[in-house]
C-alpha cells in the first residue's frame, strides 16, 4: 500500500525540535512510501524557516540517502496572507518544491494563536471573516497545491463551544471549495486533532465530503507532526475517511504537479 505523509515539521521551524532525518526514519518505521517535509514560512515574526538554502541541501541530502527505503520530497507551508501575495509567489518561484501547502494562519493581519483575533467579535463573524479571508487568499497565492487544516480555526476559538458545524457556514465554505477546485487546487485531511483531543481531522467529514461532492478530487494526508511520534498518526482514520466520503485516490506531487495513487 503506498501512503503518503505529506504534512510535517522538522527544526527548520522554530516550533519544532525535530530533526529531519528523525522524521524520515519514522516514516519509514510506520510504512510511508513518500513523505513531504513541509516546514513554516510566515510573512510575519513567527515559525520562518532559518535558511532556505540550508532547508533545500538537507532534504537533498536525506532524500538520497533513504532513497531506496522512502521517497522524499521538497514541501513547505506558506502562511497565506492576501495582502502580501506578491511576495509570497516570488518566493515560491526560488526554489524547487515539489509540494506546498497554503494555510491560514493569521486572519486580517492577526496570528489566531498569538493575537487576540477573536476579541469583541462573535462566532459567526470571526468564524466568516477566516474563510472571506481564504478564499480572497486562494485567489491572489498562487502557488500552492493544497489549502492546510481549511477549517483550523475552530481549534483557537475563545468561545464556549469552538466547533464548526458545516451547515452553519455553507455558502462560503462552498465558495471556497468551488474556487479551489476552479484553480485546479487541493485540501488535505490533516490528523493534528486527535492529539489536541479534539477528535477530529481538519476539516471534518461533513466539509471532506462536500468538497467530493462539488468535484473536488486533489487530496493528501499529513499528520502535522512536530516531532517523530506523530509522524503518520492516526492515518488509518484518515485513510477511511476518504474512502468513506468517495475518494478512490490520494494525491502525490512532484515539481508541484499532482499525481493520483489508488487507495487500496
Ligand atoms: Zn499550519
Ligand atoms: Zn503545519
Amino acid at each position: 500500500m503506498f501512503r503518503i505523509e505529506y504534512h510535517c515539521h522538522s527544526n527548520y521551524s522554530s516550533d519544532s525540535d525535530a530533526l529531519m532525518e528523525e522524521m524520515v526514519k519514522s516514516a519509514i518505521d510506520k510504512n510511508i512510501s513518500e513523505i513531504a517535509i513541509t516546514d513554516h514560512v510566515d510573512y510575519d515574526d513567527r515559525y520562518e524557516v532559518s535558511n532556505y538554502n540550508d532547508y533545500i541541501n538537507d532534504i537533498s541530502i536525506i532524500k538520497e540517502k533513504y532513497s531506496k527505503k522512502i521517497s522524499v520530497i521538497y514541501g513547505i507551508e506558506i502562511g497565506l496572507d492576501n495582502k502580501k501575495a506578491d511576495i509570497i509567489n516570488e518566493f515560491s518561484k526560488f526554489y524547487p518544491f515539489d509540494f506546498i501547502i497554503g494555510s491560514s494562519h493569521a486572519v486580517l493581519g492577526k496570528d489566531l494563536y498569538f493575537d487576540n483575533y477573536f476579541e469583541n467579535m462573535d462566532k459567526f463573524t470571526a468564524y466568516t471573516k477566516y474563510f472571506d479571508e481564504m478564499l480572497k487568499n486562494i485567489k491572489t497565492c498562487l502557488s500552492f497545491c493544497v489549502y492546510g487544516h481549511i477549517d483550523f480555526i475552530s481549534r483557537y476559538g475563545i468561545y464556549n463551544d469552538n466547533s464548526l458545524k458545516y451547515s452553519d457556514f455553507s455558502d462560503i465554505i462552498d465558495n471556497v471549495l468551488k474556487e479551489l477546485i476552479k484553480r485546479g487546487k487541493g485540501i488535505e485531511i490533516n490528523t493534528s486533532g486527535y492529539r489536541y483531543g479534539i477528535n477530529q481531522t481538519y476539516p471534518s467529514f461533513e466539509i471532506l465530503k462536500r468538497y467530493k461532492e462539488l468535484g473536488g478530487e486533489i487530496l493528501t494526508i499529513g499528520s502535522d507532526a512536530h516531532n517523530v511520534f506523530d509522524i503518520a498518526n492516526n492515518f488509518d482514520i484518515a485513510y477511511d475517511m476518504a474512502k468513506q466520503a468517495g475518494f478512490k485516490y490520494i494525491t502525490r506531487f512532484k515539481a508541484l504537479k499532482p499525481y493520483f495513487v489508488l487507495i487500496d
